[in-house]
């Protein structure tokens, strides 16, 4: 099922016009809100949203509508107690059949069969789905079976926005395994009213009308067990995110013709073709066919009374799928693409080294395993571009994984923690304390020269009973096709300094300009430089300024910007996107010179001092005692004895 955290959506009343709210929750458990915060309820009786009010433990509707203003004492964002919320869901399952309740697990975050949902599983292989669109009485679709076809099977599919077709999008993220195509039949028209399929499932009457128009069951049973292998009802209109018609996955046994339904997903098929999207189809299929627990957090539930966010955007299972508004849903995660048999490239990161990361690899997973077998860490390159695209960060996912785990529990403790939690890289973990971040621009590693996750930096890499995996990543390089990164125990980072102060006059107007040299004995290779320079001018726009390596590379600090300003006394790090990238990689010992030069007339100035810091993985401590050690970092390829 498919999860909203406060986004504001259109809701039809039965007597009264569209309405707009806010909606918390999923289809066995929602709230509303009206946009200026006031809980509402939807009033059958009346046939229209009205004001809640408290009665016990219960939310109950005031009568009054909301073109009223709301009635005295009322107070914002009323809601149930936990304890009131867990007896509606029971209330719900309660209805349904023993078949239907054994897929339930006691809650979908949780993933009893190898952290997968019970059920039957087509995640690999050649599957066919039938997809029926309805009308209802009241409300009808321009869009046709052409155009959802078209959305399910097209190649190179990229209409309203999307990213792909849906059978793209599986055929990408299984590594090709799974070829997921749907026969599309309809639109039906049903005998009923939009609202009365509120509180009735339309599923048995939309497949009656498809039946009686010819449909063959059997078409759609590719394993031959009699059982259809995904049925999706779609009706007319924007998905309505209120009772059976909120978008969700069941299971449902009908039989036609000596063969029987199995899970069915239900979601809006939009007013018109232009608000077709691939996202909830996305997601609802990967629990219809894959079997994927969701990966967001339902709120209060299985006495967890708090709201988190899960994995957030990271995944398509969840809240990935709402991307762009469902245009381009993220990827199916490593963590659950390894549980799908998608990956046939298992890459062990317990053996220290460099290693890299290729984006839009899907067919494989890097793995370090832990002290037991159920958790682990998977590493994945995530930078925003393909089906990242629409990510809220770019750079290097780490995630801590247990097949026994759920994504309600957000504490992070040995008995209650994410079943894939993404180590958010500023360390705030926002996607466990606050719901309302489904992910920001500071979760993943991008960049990092030296250490970025220990068992003792924040995020760690501790197994949830704070044992001491042993994993240590460091040096991870920007955000590209193919991140760089190694793993394990690490020589010492070491550091090299230098300073000069020539209190040099730099002549006015000549190109030849000064130099100055700083000797750096130490030998090993530049991974990070930092040059400071403090320079007395009256017109800095004049001045050209480089730096040469001792193998004679030179790069430019300064290249006659800043106009009349006066004096230079600034750093520069090639940590800095565009900043002293020629000297990465240089060897470090020998004569480093600064060449600074006036290039116009009239103004002048004179070079003060100027200092340089060198950060290398390799460095001869025999050679200075200019050397500071630091956080240990990795040395190449593997393995120490
Ligand atoms: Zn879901």
């Amino acid at each position: 099922m498919t999860g909203i955290y406060g986004e504001i959506l259109t809701f039809p009343q039965q007597s009264g016009p569209d309405i707009r709210l806010r909606v918390f929750g999923s289809h066995d458990y929602s709230r509303y809100e009206t946009i200026s915060g006031f809980t509402v309820i939807y009033d059958h009786g009346l046939g229209q949203f009205c004001y809640a009010m408290e009665s016990g433990e219960d939310l109950v509707s005031t009568g009054v509508s909301l073109d009223h203003s709301p009635p005295e004492g009322i107070v914002r964002h009323l809601s149930e107690p936990n304890r009131t919320v867990g007896n509606v869901v029971e209330r719900l399952r309660r209805g349904e059949s023993a078949e239907a309740r054994s897929h339930h697990t006691v809650n979908r975050t949780f993933g009893p069969n190898q952290g997968l949902l019970n059920g039957r599983r087509l995640s690999i292989g050649t599957i066919r789905g039938l997809t029926i669109l309805v009308n209802f009485s009241d409300v009808v679709s321009t869009t046709t079976a052409a155009h959802v076809a078209h959305m399910t099977n097209g190649p190179n599919y990229t209409l309203n926005g999307n990213a792909s077709s849906v059978r793209d999008y599986f055929l990408t993220v299984s590594n090709g395994k799974l070829d997921y195509t749907n026969t599309v039949v309809g639109p039906y028209t049903l005998s009923q009213p939009r609202a009365f399929y509120m509180t009735q499932l339309l599923v048995e009457e939309a497949l009656g009308l498809a039946v009686a128009d010819g449909v063959d069951l059997s078409h759609f049973d590719s394993q031959g067990e009699g059982i259809v292998d995904a049925l999706n009802i779609l009706y007319a209109g924007q998905s309505v995110y209120q009772g059976n018609l909120w978008p969700h996955n069941s299971f449902l046994e009908l039989t036609h013709g000596g063969v029987r339904t199995n899970l069915y997903l239900l979601t809006g098929l939009g007013r018109n073709p232009n608000e077709l999207t691939i996202g909830t189809f996305c997601h609802e299929n990967g629990h219809l066919l894959c079997r994927f627990p969701d990966m967001y957090d339902y709120g209060s539930r299985d006495d967890d009374d708090q709201d988190s966010a899960g994995i957030g955007r990271y995944c398509l299972m969840g809240s990935g799928n709402h991307l762009d508004f469902g245009r381009s849903p993220a990827p199916v995660c490593a963590y659950l693409r390894d549980l799908a048999g998608w990956c046939d490239n298992v890459i062990d990161l317990n053996t220290d080294g460099n290693y890299e990361s290729i984006h839009g690899d899907y067919g494989t997973v890097m793995k370090y395993r832990s002290s037991k077998p159920n958790e682990y860490f998977v590493v994945e390159n995530r930078t925003r571009q393909g089906l990242d695209r629409a990510l809220p960060a770019s750079g290097l996912a780490v995630y801590h994984c247990d097949i026994f785990g759920s994504n309600e529990y957000q504490q992070g403790s040995a008995t209650r923690h994410y079943q894939c939690a993404l180590l958010q890289a500023d360390g705030r973990r926002d996607l466990e304390n606050d719901a309302r971040n489904q992910g920001d621009s500071e979760d993943l590693f991008a960049q990092v020269s030296g250490i970025a996750l220990t068992s003792t930096t924040n995020p760690h890499t501790r197994e949830w009973d704070m044992r001491d995996s042993g994993l240590i990543l460091a040096d991870i390089s920007a955000p590209a096709d193919m991140m760089s990164f190694t793993v394990g125990a690490t020589s010492p980072t070491v550091t090299a300094t230098g300073e000069s102060m020539p209190n040099l006059a730099i002549p006015d107007n000549l190109a030849g300009g000064i130099t100055d040299a700083i000797v750096i004995a130490a030998s090993g290779v530049v991974e990070r430089i930092l040059v400071k320079v403090d320079i007395v001018h009256t017109y800095i726009g004049d001045l050209l300024i480089e730096l040469s390596a001792p193998s004679g590379t030179r790069d430019v600090l300064h290249a006659r910007q800043g106009g009349s300003q006066d004096d230079l006394l600034t750093i520069y790090d090639s940590d800095q996107p565009g900043e002293l990238n020629a000297m990465i990689g240089q060897p470090m010992q020998g004569i480093w010179t600064l060449h600074v030069s006036d290039r116009a007339g009239l103004d002048t100035g004179t070079l003060v001092k100027w200092e340089l810091t060198i950060v290398s993985t390799s460095l001869d401590r025999s050679a200075d005692s200019q050397i500071a050690v630091s956080a240990p970092v990795p040395r190449g390829r593997p393995v120490r004895s």
